[in-house]
Order: structure tokens, then sequence, then C-alpha cells
């Protein structure tokens, strides 16, 4: 046992802890959980816990449907929401593994790791830090209806005994209770619209921290009796809800993307990665943004990207080089305004890993940058800058990605296959729906 478990078994006593928590991540990005005595941890460290992987979303086929929960001590965490007096509730977040010991491959946690793995063998890390935004309604809508915000305010603002501040009060509490660091937090532009900026982290913590974070804020709505969604566009004529992403690379402990002196001090390695993730971006959109929804986002500005292109000053841009003075040399750092807040963290951060890698082996050169507001260019303009279009929807990007060998080598098969039948699957369920956009138009005319 090594010192780590030392401490958590150490923990469960001192803290009067009853339950542990194992949690870990389907492929769609939803959070699995199953309890367990603290009798049981010392063997789930050493063996882990089996369950029935067949059930959950892209685990097992059925035939090899057992598998293994084996808690990461690094992640262990008292759940504040659970433990205000009284016995304590914990958790960790555990890797999965096959009965012989081998990691699964439908392990999104797992996939993440290998694609670190891989930058570490080129002296690389990966860090990352996320802004956060979310909607809070006064009430899970019933269905086919409207949610109702639980405020009118919009972009920075402040407000007095606004509910959106008290939310994030006690939020940031609790996630700073479970050692998640917040920077910044604000009303965003929505009406009852948050955004919650969390400190950067490399990239496996900031993806179980996004993890948690999701399940805080909405265990803090459900305390307050409002109802909070990560949903990346709720509203047709309200902004969606965006996990724009900083980005850097660090060789030990230099920022790989730094160079004094070079233009945005951007190195070469950073314009290779950027370029990357540019020529990329269509392919590992079906993990970025992964559900029919995420694209309706993605349309007429509303400051998220449309198209394949970045800038320093341009929140049109799909990829935006901040211009911070004077910007220190270790964050220098690339925001990518793609990733929604709905989209498996673990997944998305592999293939965003991946694209920037390609480009970093492959020596790929950026390409100009976009000066204007895309958005009010013409297609014609757009076409001779060189500047393509994102996926549009679910189905391109399915297209796209079937023939994507950078992301069949970043999500192993077993994912990979998963993932697009299961997406093939959602569109055409959607594309067989009879909406009321259609009816409204056609019913009073034909
Ligand atoms: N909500 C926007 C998005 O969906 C971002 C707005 C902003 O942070 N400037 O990406
Ligand atoms: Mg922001
Ligand atoms: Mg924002
Ligand atoms: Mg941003």
């Amino acid at each position: 046992m090594g010192k780590q478990e030392d401490f958590v078994l150490r923990a469960l006593e001192e803290r009067d802890v009853r339950f542990v928590r194992l949690w870990f991540t389907d492929v769609l990005g939803s959070l699995k959980s199953v309890a367990v005595a603290p009798a049981e941890l010392e063997g789930a460290f050493s063996e882990g816990i089996g369950f029935d992987g067949s059930a959950i979303e892209g685990f097992t086929r059925v035939f090899e449907s057992d598998m293994l929960a084996k808690p990461d001590p690094s992640t262990f965490q008292i759940l504040p929401w659970r433990s205000s007096d009284g016995p304590a509730t914990a958790r960790m977040f555990c890797d999965i593994e096959m009965p012989d010991g081998s990691p699964s491959f439908a392990d999104p946690r797992h996939v993440l790791k290998r694609a670190l793995g891989r930058a570490a063998e080129q002296g690389f890390t990966f860090y990352t830090h996320p802004e956060i935004e979310f909607y809070l309604f006064k009430d899970l809508p019933g269905v086919g209806e409207e949610p109702v915000p639980v405020d009118r305010s919009g972009y920075f603002d402040h407000t007095a005994q606004s509910e959106g501040a008290d939310f994030r009060r006690e939020a940031i509490t609790m996630l700073e209770a479970m050692g998640i660091s917040v920077e910044f937090s604000h009303h965003e532009a929505g009406p009852g619209q948050q955004e919650i900026d969390l400190r950067y982290a490399d990239a496996l913590s900031t993806a179980d921290n996004i993890m948690t974070f999701r399940t805080v804020i909405r265990e803090v709505a459900l305390s307050q009796g409002i109802w909070a969604s990560f949903m990346p566009k709720p509203f047709t004529t309200h902004p969606g809800s965006g996990m724009h992403t900083h980005l850097s690379l660090f060789e030990g402990d230099e920022n790989a993307f730094y160079e004094a002196g070079a233009e945005y001090q951007l190195s070469r390695t950073g314009r290779a990665f950027i370029a990357g993730v540019l020529r990329h971006a269509g392919e590992i959109s079906v993990v970025t943004n992964q559900w029919v929804n995420s694209y309706k986002r993605m349309m007429f500005g509303g400051e998220a990207p449309s198209y394949v292109c970045w800038g320093h000053n341009n929140r049109s841009a799909m990829i935006r080089v901040p211009m911070y003075k004077p910007m220190k040399g270790q964050s220098t750092r690339v925001e990518l305004r793609t990733i929604d807040a709905a989209c498996n963290p673990y997944l998305a951060y592999a293939a965003v890993l991946a694209a920037g890698l390609k480009g970093v082996e492959h020596g790929y050169e950026m390409p100009a940058e976009a000066e204007d507001d895309v958005w009010s260019l013409s297609e014609r303009e757009r076409t001779s800058l060189g500047i393509a279009p994102l996926p549009r929807n679910l189905n391109e990007a399915i297209t796209i990605a079937e023939e994507s060998e950078l992301l069949a080598e970043t999500l192993g098969e077993q994912v990979f296959d998963f993932l697009l039948r299961n997406k093939r699957q959602e569109w055409d369920e959607y594309r067989g729906q009879v909406s009321a956009f259609e009816r409204d138009r056609m019913l009073p005319i034909i």
C-alpha cells in the first residue's frame, strides 16, 4: 500500500467517513458513482471493485462485462454537501480496468492519460484552464416547455441580491472546499447565465475538476430550489454555454509556447500547436461539440465560433491568442473557443492535445490571422481568405470524424466506434422529429 493510500485510509477514520463514492465517467461524459463502505477500500486499492460494465454507455461489449473500478487516492475528497454535520461522505475518481488488470479501452480517463503519456514522451506537460458557462433556471421545465431563467441580468452585471451572485458565492465556497481553485466568476450575457473560471492545472486534474464542478453546481442549485444546466444552447435567442479553454504546453518548468521577442511571444511550438488544432478542428468536433444541440450554439455569432481561424483580438475566432500587457512569459497560452460545456472533458482534452501535437510533430505553419469579424464577411470573402467553416451540424461532424485517423488513434478503437455509432443514432432520431418550427411555418399556408 502506497503513501497516498495510507493517507486515505487514515482520513477515513479521522473524518468519520461512512460512505466512499467511487466516481468514473462514461463515454458521453456522464458521471457514474458507486458507494462503498470504508472497510472495502483496502481491497479496492489493491484489486478494484467489480461492476457490470455492460449497463454503462460505451463501456463494454456484453461478453466482457465484468470490469473493475480502481480508485485513484490522489483524488480523495470529502463531499461538503453530504458532510455538514455527522458522518462524512467522500469520493475518489477511478481508473477502469479489465478483469486481467489491463486498462479498459472504454475509460475516458484512460484515453486522456494515454494522450498525456504521448505528450510526455516528447517532453511536454499539458495545462488547461476552462471558463465554464451554464444557465440557472427557476425549475426544470416540463416536457416541451421553455425554461425560465432566474434573472434578467447580462454580462458582468452586478445586481443587488441577485440569485446569481448568491449562487456563485455558495458554489465557489464548495468548490474551494474540495480543493478546486476558482479564478473568476461573473454573470454571463444571457439571462440567468453564469460563468466560473477554474485555475489552470494539468489536463487530467482539470478534467476531473470539471466533472466535480458539474456535480457541485447541480447540487448547489438543487439546494437553492433552482435548476442548473450545461446544455450548449437552451434558447434560440440567447447565447449558448461554452467552455472556452486556455491551453499551454510546458517542458519542465518552462512554458513551451513562450518565446521572448517573437510575435505575440509565441514560440515555434506554440504556433505549430495552434496550426494543428486549427487543421484538425473539424475532425475532433464530434468530441468538442458532441450533441445535436451543440451546433446551434455555433451559429450567428453570439461569440461562439463558426469558422476555422485565429485572431488575437477577435472574439469571432476559433482560437484567440490573448494580448495581455505585459504578458508574463510563463502564462503564455491560447484560448480555444469551440469546446462546449456539455462535452466529455477527458475526450475533448485528449483530442485537442493530439491535434496540437500533430502540428508540433510535423511542423505545421500557422495560417494568417483573421483580422475581421469573420461573420460579417461574405462566403466568398471567407473562401478567398482560406477560412473554412466548422461542421454546421452533428451530421457533418460525424461524417468528417469517420474518416479521421487522428481521432481513431486518440480515442482508441472501442471509444471511437461506440461514440460514432451513438452519435449517428442521435442524429437519425433528431432528423425524424417534426418540430414546432415546421408546423408554425406550414400549417397556416399549406
Ligand atoms: N457564450 C459564448 C459561447 O458560447 C461565449 C461568450 C464569452 O465568454 N465571451 O462561446
Ligand atoms: Mg470568460
Ligand atoms: Mg464567457
Ligand atoms: Mg473566453
